[in-house]
């Protein structure tokens, strides 16, 4: 098949990639210049593991073209994804201006039928609205689809090639027939494609996303009540995960979630229960408990500091808002960084891949050290921001012997508080026993 990807991000880069990968041609269309150019030249210009070998492959094989030129982009094709942004806007719904303005742009440029699916997450009713924007001027016949994406970043590859499901909004059998050909090499292990009207495929979009965010504030107020009743949340998580009802996914307390998806998407999802009267109550409290738990960590660091933070210098390890990304939309690092700043305090930062991003928005405010423990040296804490594998067992003799004091936050629990303990360590991390306070209390419960 011809297909052209609208918006050459996250989604529509692994999407127009995949794609090609099973023997479609593809074109990626982005109005980013710098993005084409870079693309035509063989660079892949997001972090995405795998991403780069799968590109390469298919530039080479020429299935996977870039164009900046939305008509040139679409001619002839067959299918046009629409993989662009719907950020949050300023009252907190979906701002849905780049998926309206593309498709007033569509109508006049539609020469042959086509069909049009909507990949980016948008609220309920907007395929009628797209259809109805592209209506105005089109002179041929063309269905509207809804596809929501549900590829998590970091694992991007793997999840757009053996989706758990497909889910499709539409009601007529001809799109049907072309989705099945065109997703039938992602299901052969037997996941899925399920069939349904476009309002519930953009609202199952929104539900999966909002009963995983809840299920992460759930899980941080677990850890705070854990801390504060004297519970260690690590047994409480494998306690409960280990039942089937529940699942093991999840389950793991930290200092709130972030990212391009979640906090945009639950939000989305209240404004659309706003605009028709109904009270979605936990959705607020998922909201509320969130962006209180971005502030846990800052809490115990104050608390230690006795709020005395201006002048002392802080290492932090991990910046993006989740390992195997550079994506740092809504990471917890963000709001972390801006407090110490504002504090008085002195930050240097590591990360493996979000570095350059952290740069255009704090610019020489921080320090930047190009390995984890060059941001160690003369520093009274380090704090862990993002479980990237790396650090999941770093030197600690090297640790030790390069900070200043030996304090460590780890707003991902990925230590032991027991071996940090013992090893001569401040050792602070969420819902569980803080060791150095504590420690005939956890010896009791090992
Ligand atoms: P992104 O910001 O990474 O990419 C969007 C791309 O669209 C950018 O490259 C931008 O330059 C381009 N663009 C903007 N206006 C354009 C226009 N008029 N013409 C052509 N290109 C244009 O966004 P993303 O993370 O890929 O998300 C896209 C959609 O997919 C969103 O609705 C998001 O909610 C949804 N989604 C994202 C993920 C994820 O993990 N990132 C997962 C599932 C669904």
């Amino acid at each position: 098949m011809k297909i052209a990807v609208i918006g050459s991000g996250y989604v529509g880069l692994v999407t127009g990639t995949c794609f090609a990968e099973t023997g479609n041609n593809v074109t990626c269309i982005d109005i980013n210049e710098n993005k084409i150019k870079q693309m035509k030249s063989g660079i892949v210009p997001i972090y995405e593991p795998g991403l780069d070998l799968l590109f390469q492959r298919n530039i080479a094989e020429g299935r996977l073209t870039f164009t900046q030129d939305l008509k040139q982009g679409i001619e002839g094709v067959d299918i046009i994804f629409l993989a662009l942004p719907t950020p949050a806007g300023e009252d907190g719904s979906a701002d849905l201006s780049y998926i309206l303005n593309v498709a007033e742009k569509l109508g006049p440029l539609l020469n042959k039928y086509v069909v049009i699916v909507d990949k980016s997450t948008v609220p309920v009713g907007t395929a009628e609205n797209v259809r109805a924007k592209i209506a105005l001027s089109a002179q041929v016949e063309f269905d509207v689809v809804s596809n929501p994406e549900f590829l998590r970043e970091g694992v991007a590859i793997e999840d757009f090639m053996k989706p758990d499901r497909v889910v499709i909004g539409t009601q007529s059998d001809k799109v049907k027939a072309l989705m099945d050909v065109l997703y039938a090499p992602f299901v052969r292990q037997g996941n899925p494609i399920l069939y349904m009207d476009e309002r519930s495929a953009e609202l199952t979009k929104y539900a999966g996303n909002a009963f995983l965010a809840l299920k992460i504030s759930f899980m941080n107020e677990m850890a705070n009540l854990s801390e504060l009743l004297g519970a260690n949340i690590d047994h409480v998580r494998l306690g409960i995960g280990t039942d089937s009802r529940i699942g093991k996914r999840f389950l793991f307390p930290g200092i709130g979630y972030g990212g391009s998806c979640f906090p945009k998407d639950v939000s989305a999802l209240a404004k659309m229960a706003v605009t028709v009267d109904y009270d979605f109550k936990i959705l607020k409290s998922v909201m509320e408990v969130n962006s209180i738990q971005k502030k846990v960590l800052l809490q115990k660091i104050n608390k230690y500091f006795d709020n005395h933070l201006y002048g002392k210098s802080f290492a932090i390890w991990g910046l993006s808002f989740k390992p195997n990304t550079d994506d740092i939309r809504e990471a917890p690092s963000l709001e972390i960084i801006q407090s110490l700043l504002e504090q008085g305090a002195h930050v240097i930062v590591f990360d493996p891949e979000a570095m350059r991003h952290i740069e255009s928005v704090f610019g020489n405010t921080i320090q930047y050290a190009p390995n984890p423990y060059d941001a160690l040296p003369n520093t009274d804490a380090l704090l862990i921001l993002t479980e990237w594998s790396e650090f999941r067992t770093p030197d600690f003799e090297r640790i030790k012997n390069t900070m200043k004091e030996t304090v460590l936050f780890d707003g991902r629990n990925m230590y032991d508080p027991h071996y940090m303990f013992i090893n001569g360590f401040h050792y602070e991390s969420i819902g569980r026993p803080l060791i150095s306070k504590n420690i005939n209390q956890y010896q009791n419960e090992l």
